[in-house]
């Protein structure tokens, strides 16, 4: 028996196949569309072998959804059929009143397409995910988690903007937080690694991938994100431009002839890394660039490490100093760079990072941050040990996590809680 984890994105599904019992990862999957609308690629990658690639034909994102469910449960890589037990969504926005994951029922989805205009691209994308889970696995409960959750009990003093007041009763229009479920798995593993109690800890978190954001935690509980009413607010990222003055805005709709939807379309798809850049938005291309000498790619390169580190300090004053900074997301756990420039001015807040390991960009599923049989051994006999390093210097007030997000890891453990939550509550009646 296994259970289903479904990312779906804008233009891509990830899926993830977990062992019931164990939680252990028994596959990863892709959907996406390379180019053509009408042929989608879906990718199998079981835990112990090669990837397998199809080609689909579909009409659209939910024939898609439909297609690659069908593939993973009759594919033979997987054994002979995969029984699903129950299937996790990761939805980015259930507004501030669910803290917990939540069974997914008719008035569910409702409640989260209400939100279809705070992340346009991201909700008719997880709905259209769930209705066809629904077509491909009838019989089969579907829980969601949602991104917004972690920071339901952000203060009012983080959550609402310097707007009339009137726009936050009448239209809802505040802060919410995004990233939630990457941010809380990291809480729980930096306290676990740290040998603390999450009570104990002060922690600023950036969570850096195509979409970007840091979170502070105090005891465990978050303070603030650096996104706001939309995916949009704090770092610069991938193709989005993170927070910019909105008087650029007033001005080029004014002054500049540009319409909203054409506003719209600089401000989510060619802005952020993209925009400066000109060569990518994909970090390791500008990365790549930078080194070659490209000039654009180096300032991209710049803002992005500044912002962050600017935020970063914002955020560990706000909790009054920082016992661990944390980086995660395919930039933050795998650029030495970024994280060396980040941390460079960080000394005022008792970060001090290793002399050792700057500048070496190891990757985190490579043995050289710990070395050796035993690292090994452990990886062998627990299939919940995950590679995650500490590279602040030894004698940094502050320590320095890099950990490798498990999102997927943590919408499958809470929709197995809940399904035995579900069983233990029915044998007890
Ligand atoms: P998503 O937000 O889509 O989940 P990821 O967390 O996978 O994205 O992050 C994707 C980003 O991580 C891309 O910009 C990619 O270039 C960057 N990245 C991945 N590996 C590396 C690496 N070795 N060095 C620098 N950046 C990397």
């Amino acid at each position: 028996m296994s259970i289903l984890v479904i990312n779906a994105g804008s233009s891509s599904v990830k899926f993830a196949l977990f062992e019931f019992d164990t939680l252990r990862s028994l596959a990863r999957g892709l959907l996406d569309w390379p180019g053509d609308a009408q042929h989608a690629v879906v990718t199998l990658t079981p835990a112990d072998g090669n990837p397998i690639s199809r080609e689909l034909d579909v009409p659209d994102y939910r024939a898609g959804v439909v297609a690659a469910l069908e593939m993973l449960r009759t594919s033979k890589t997987l054994g002979d059929g995969i029984l699903v037990r129950v299937v996790g969504h990761r939805l980015i926005h259930g507004g501030p009143q669910i803290r917990r994951p939540v069974r997914i029922d008719a008035a569910m989805k409702d409640l989260i397409a209400r939100y279809t205009h705070v992340a346009p691209l991201h909700i008719p994308a997880g709905l259209e995910a769930i209705a066809a889970t629904e077509s491909a696995l009838p019989d089969v409960p579907q829980v969601g988690l949602f991104d917004t959750a972690f920071f339901a009990d952000i203060p009012p003093a983080a959550y609402l903007y310097p707007l009339p007041y009137a726009w936050y009763e009448d239209w809802g229009i505040r802060r919410f937080g995004y990233h939630g479920t990457s941010h809380a798995y990291c809480t729980e593993r930096a306290a676990e690694m740290l040998h603390r109690d999450p009570s104990q800890l002060r922690l600023v978190i950036c969570h850096l991938g195509q979409g970007s954001s840091a979170t502070a935690v105090r005891g465990g509980v978050a303070v603030t994100n650096t996104m706001g009413f939309s995916p949009l607010e704090g770092f610069m990222m991938g193709t989005r431009s993170g927070t910019v003055d909105p008087g650029i805005l007033l001005h080029v709709l004014k002054e500049r002839g540009m319409s909203v939807d054409e506003l719209a379309d600089t401000l989510h798809k060619k802005s952020g890394l993209l925009g400066i850049s000109g060569v990518s938005s994909d970090f390791r291309q500008v990365e790549a660039a930078a080194a070659e000498g490209n000039d654009r790619a180096r300032l991209a390169l710049d803002v992005y490490a500044y912002r962050v580190r600017a935020m970063v300090g914002a955020l560990a004053v706000t909790l009054g100093g920082l016992d661990a900074l944390v980086f995660t997301g395919g930039i933050g756990e795998n650029s030495a760079w970024l994280r060396a420039e980040v941390c460079k001015g960080l000394e005022c807040l008792g970060v001090h990072l290793d002399a050792s390991r700057k500048g070496t960009s190891y990757s985190l599923g490579d043995e050289s941050a710990e070395r050796g049989e035993s690292r090994r051994a452990k990886k062998a006999a627990s299939p919940l040990f995950w590679p995650d390093v500490d590279i602040a210097a030894p004698n940094s007030p502050a320590r320095v996590l890099v950990i490798q997000t498990r999102e997927d890891f943590m919408i499958a453990r809470e929709a197995r809680r809940m399904v035995l939550e579900k069983m233990n509550a029915e044998c007890g009646k």
